[in-house]
């Protein structure tokens, strides 16, 4: 018989018919009742062995992570909480577990940090199986808003001879022989330097690549993995992450900041409108964890909230000089400790400023534009001022920054004279430079890093816990 996932027998509509689910054990109680989870939903089904009918041998292997299937009829349940439970007929067990040895336990509650060291196994546990479904629907919404509103996605290369601005340290491509014995004449493993020839790094933004197809396709949306060497060990920086890059022709950047704002919103209700249950529960684990946490160090608003908060409100727009002028007030002997002093203006904002941006002065996402130039990378538009750029930060509650975007620099000898002050080589960006040569036209995108969306959607602290594999200077084993 085929089996039926576990969310559409608990959505059911008839009892009484002959059923079959497959799953994974997770609890197993008196003898008699089965806690079977099969990842379709963040819900249990419970399976009533008939233990007098079934032999001691079986009820044994009926342990925590073992994988099994069960035959029998789905009745209505009549304990608390569940509106379905099968009257097991047919118990066989595909796969034991040891259950000394199987390490998620559901009782010791395994702390996180246990956790990232079984990445393959911690999606077992409620809360990695909550935050993964989310994190698959929230993937989906992207493509949803971008296809619906006509955009072309592309895949930029993710091997590449551009380094985008020196976004941040680059991982380096290292070719091998192709014959497949890296020797050289005296024995020594013989590393090509670089990729046949050329020196390439693995992308740290699709950017630049993007902006050449948005001036042929008109809107374009780039969704792939990003590499960055950040050894910094940060709750907010991963080395390989997914970043979503949307470049549209003939948007400046007040479309560039209206389009962030309803593509975020969208994904957000999306996601809400299509995991009620998980959201709750990774809701609902939040406000046991913030039981426990000193008054002053709980936050204000429950995840289901601070998600229609986000919904419900504009962000807020605000110049980089307002920001400064804000912050030029929170000296030490005022309102707010800042561990580095923001005195002047030009100076780059620090994560602890944008925090006390959004989270203490006001309370709302924001977005920041208008930088100085010198702070920001060299294809922004630079403002009639001459010493600003447009470009904008979107800056989350818990998060800091989360889209970092700009109107690009569309004039061709503004844009060379930048680079060369800059010593940034024009033969190298040739093809870059090819956009502003032919039909150049005013343009703007941004990138907003793919986890700490996920990590806003799903409230949790560290974006080590909301992508499965993290890649971080100490977690790459698997
Ligand atoms: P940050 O200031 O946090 O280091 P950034 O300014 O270096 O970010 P950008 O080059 O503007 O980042 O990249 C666009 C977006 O990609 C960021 O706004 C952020 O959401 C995301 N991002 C950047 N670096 C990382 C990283 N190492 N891990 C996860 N997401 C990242
Ligand atoms: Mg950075
Ligand atoms: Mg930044
Ligand atoms: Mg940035």
């Amino acid at each position: 018989m085929r089996h039926t996932r576990v969310k559409d027998l608990l959505n059911s509509t008839t009892t009484l018919h002959e059923v079959n689910a497959k799953g994974w054990v997770r609890t197993f109680r008196n003898n008699q009742f089965i806690a079977l989870n099969d990842g379709s939903t963040i819900d249990n089904i419970q399976c009533v062995v008939d233990f007098e009918n079934t032999p001691d041998e079986t009820l044994k292997r009926i342990t925590t992570g073992a994988a099994i299937s069960v035959t029998g009829t789905l009745i209505e349940s009549k304990g608390a909480g569940q509106k379905f439970e099968i009257q097991v007929a047919k118990l066989e067990i595909l796969g034991d577990s040891d259950a000394e040895k199987f390490p998620i336990q559901p009782k010791n509650k395994p702390s996180l940090d246990f956790l990232r060291e079984n990445a393959h196994l911690r999606v077992r546990t409620n809360m990695f199986g909550a935050i993964m479904r989310v994190r698959s629907v929230l993937s989906y919404a992207v493509h949803s808003y971008f296809q619906q509103k006509g955009f072309v996605y592309v895949n930029t290369p993710i091997i590449t001879g551009s380094d985008a601005e020196g976004a941040g340290e680059m991982f380096k491509v290292t070719a091998l022989p192709f014959d497949g014995t890296p020797r050289t004449e005296d024995g020594k493993v013989d590393y090509k330097e670089d990729f046949f020839g050329k020196e390439t790094n693995l992308t740290v933004s699709g950017q630049l690549e993007g902006e050449t197809f948005a001036m042929a396709l008109g809107q374009i949306y780039t969704f792939g993995p990003t590499f960055r060497a950040e050894n910094s060990n940060t709750s907010r920086h991963l080395a390989e992450f997914w970043m979503i890059e949307p470049e549209v022709a003939f948007n400046d950047l007040n479309d560039n900041m209206d389009l962030a704002e309803d593509f975020i919103q969208y994904v957000i209700k999306y996601t809400m409108d299509k995991c009620p249950e998980d959201l709750k529960f990774l809701e609902g684990r939040l406000l046991d964890e913030e039981k426990s946490k000193p008054a002053a160090e709980r936050s204000e608003m429950p995840l289901l909230e601070k998600l229609n908060f986000v919904l419900e409100n504009n962000f807020k727009r605000v110049s980089y000089t307002e920001a400064i002028d804000i912050l030029r007030e929170c000296t030490p002997n005022k309102k707010k400790k800042f561990n580095y002093i923001i005195n002047e203006w030009g100076a780059d904002l620090q994560s602890e400023h944008e925090r006390y941006l959004v989270e203490k002065h006001f309370k709302c996402p924001v977005i920041l534009f208008d930088y100085p130039a010198n702070i920001k990378a060299f294809y922004m538009r630079l403002n009639e001022d001459g010493k600003t750029v447009r470009a904008m930060d979107i800056l989350f509650p818990g998060i800091g920054e989360i889209v970092g975007g700009s109107q690009r620099e569309e004039r061709f000898d503004v844009l060379v004279e930048k680079m060369k002050a800059l010593g940034i080589d024009e033969e190298e960006l040739w093809w870059y430079l090819d956009t502003r040569r032919f039909g150049s036209a005013v343009h703007s995108g941004f990138g907003l890093g793919f986890e700490r969306l996920v990590l806003f959607v799903t409230g949790m602290t560290n974006i080590r816990d909301v992508i499965p594999f993290p890649r971080t200077p100490q977690n790459a084993e698997f």
